[in-house]
């Protein structure tokens, strides 16, 4: 089916842009998509949340819910991208492609490709570089604080790095095997030159060396201010849990729809996902649990190739989402810059010796040429420098190649973590009747027997975690239309599983999983009366059936 609203994965969306797409979304596709404000960021930018789910199946929250959010960190504008590419591949796939149209139909997306659109408009049109938000921390007035600041003194749009010959006690040196590249000093060394690397930048009340090296007056982590393990110790945290607006925006979203079964947060950089236990081994955790997680993550490297990763972050969002609430989710972190250079991500965090260290940044470099036309690197430039006199600028494009893709690599990278947020709702519990009967056992007298299922993977609890938590009500069934001869109209079903227990029957779970259960009703009514039943689960959905007695 031909797009109606254009969109281009091949650079990244300024706020103005974002939205504007969002809201030709939203009209484009009213039967399927509301564009909806959930909260004001710092400086009273809306914070937009896409729904999509086909209204005629029923509302957004009566079915079970992914919810994928992106750009909580500023500079991680894949994240936005890859949302917006998610969006992109359920509307212009809709009524089309069998497995979406179904997945529409059935289940409920939250999109909010966002969340800090302060942090992305400033790291999108400045050359400086921040970790979240524009709100000044710990301080008002860190930027007047004595020491380097960054920015961008040659005025080429960009803040790379800055070498100053220092013979006596510079701590790198050029490698013989490629002079663009700054390696470490050996203890063995004597052939100067050798040089200090800093961050390109001015020095606040300058004096002179030691200086201090201040990295940003925008001190805020707002992926450590949501209220699982949350510490005034930890950095960036804020003042207090949900202290941000974005993230009390997002706490209030997801505990406000309660039918979210799943999450994905987009993040950059690395090429894997974080998965919990984020706060104790993974030995430690419920591990039924854990095997769930990383059965649901194997989908995501069916089609991305990234492995899971075991996360020890404190009080961010996937945290929560598992400690207080039981629910699945990851942190993907976008854009494997390693793996595009053909290097194993995890060989080469092993690089020990100042040899092998070299050879993973000679191979970065040899891609960098090879695969980018040699743009994702500056050569080192000679720059008069008002306070260090002259040093030399140059390195590592640390926005489009470090942290994100340059644009003609983002396309393949938002297209198939997209796919690996349709691949993770399609493992969420859904539950249907598979059985409704009537016997009539006298006149006026009627018998009925319905069975409730969960065709879906996971079960409607999601997670063992949930269920210590008590953090969902059981499933149940209920009769309307009719007296009951004795009993209750609401029947109890419990949790039911899903066919994912099956698959692992051996060493844990239910050998037969309790994907069905059975609800009995004696019903006093005359033939013509029309029944209905409503099965319902928090994170399952709901489904209902007719039946005329007869
Ligand atoms: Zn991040």
């Amino acid at each position: 089916m031909p797009r109606k609203v254009e969109v281009s994965f091949d650079r990244y969306y300024d706020y103005a842009e974002l939205m504007q797409y969002l809201q030709d979304v939203a009209e484009a596709y009213p039967e399927i998509a509301d564009l909806e404000i959930i909260g004001q960021s710092y400086e009273k930018r809306d914070i937009p949340a896409l729904t999509i789910t086909n209204k005629e199946t029923g509302s957004h929250d009566s079915k079970p819910a992914l919810y994928v959010e992106a750009n909580i960190h500023a500079g991680e504008v894949t994240g936005s991208m890859t949302a917006l590419n998610l969006i992109d591949l359920l509307v212009s796939n809709y009524g089309d492609d069998k497995k979406i149209t179904r997945l529409v139909d059935v289940y409920t997306f939250y999109v909010l490709p966002r969340v800090n659109p302060d942090g992305a408009e400033f790291y999108l049109t400045k050359p400086e570089t921040l970790r979240s938000s524009t709100r000044p921390w710990p301080e008002e007035n860190m930027d007047k604080l004595p020491g380097l600041h960054p920015k961008d003194i040659n005025g080429d749009g960009k803040i790379l790095q800055m070498r100053v010959r220092n013979d006596k006690r510079g701590a790198w040196k050029i490698s013989k095997r490629d002079p663009r590249l700054m390696i470490a000093r050996q203890p063995w060394d004597s052939d100067e030159p050798f040089y200090s690397l800093y961050t390109e930048g001015l020095i606040e009340k300058f004096d002179g060396e030691p200086f201090e090296f201040i990295r940003t007056p925008y001190g805020l982590d707002m992926n450590r201010n949501f209220p699982s393990n949350w510490h005034p110790s930890i950095p960036g945290g804020g003042d207090f849990p949900t202290s941000e607006a974005e993230v009390r925006g997002v706490v209030e979203f997801i505990t406000n729809h309660p039918n979210i079964a799943m999450a994905n947060t987009f993040h950059t950089s690395g090429g894997f996902f974080f998965r919990n236990p984020y706060q104790y081994s993974d030995e430690q955790m419920d591990q039924t649990d854990l095997k769930l997680f990383r059965a649901v993550a194997a989908e995501g490297t069916k089609v991305t190739g990234y492995p899971d990763v075991k996360s020890s972050n404190k009080a961010c969002l996937p945290e929560w989402l598992y400690e207080h609430k039981g629910i699945i989710s990851f942190t993907t972190e976008l854009w494997d810059r390693m793996g595009q250079a053909g290097i194993d991500r995890a060989e080469a965090m092993k690089a020990y010796t100042p040899e092998e260290k070299e050879d993973v940044q000679i191979r970065l470099l040899h891609w960098n040429d090879r695969a980018l036309a040699g743009e994702g690197f500056y050569e080192w430039t000679k720059f008069d420098h008002p306070q260090l006199g002259e040093v030399e600028i140059g390195g590592w494009d640390p926005k489009l190649n470090m942290q994100n893709p340059p644009g003609f690599l983002l396309p393949g990278e938002t297209y198939k973590n997209a796919h690996w947020a349709i691949r993770q709702a399609a493992c969420m519990p859904l539950i249907s009747f598979e059985t409704v009967k009537q016997e009539k056992l006298e006149e006026g007298l009627y018998k009925i027997t319905a069975t409730v299922i969960n065709e879906g993977f996971l079960p409607t609890y999601i997670t063992n975690k949930t269920l210590e938590l008590k953090a969902v009500k059981p499933d149940s069934v209920t009769l309307e239309g009719a007296d009951l001869l004795s009993g209750k109209k609401t029947v109890m079903l419990g949790h039911l599983q899903g066919y994912a227990m099956a698959h692992y029957s051996g060493g844990w779970g239910a050998a037969i999983p309790n994907s069905i259960a059975k609800a009995t009703w004696v019903v006093k009514a005359t033939e013509g009366t029309k029944i209905t039943l409503k099965a319902k689960s928090v994170r399952g959905g709901q489904a209902t059936e007719e039946l005329v007695l007869e």
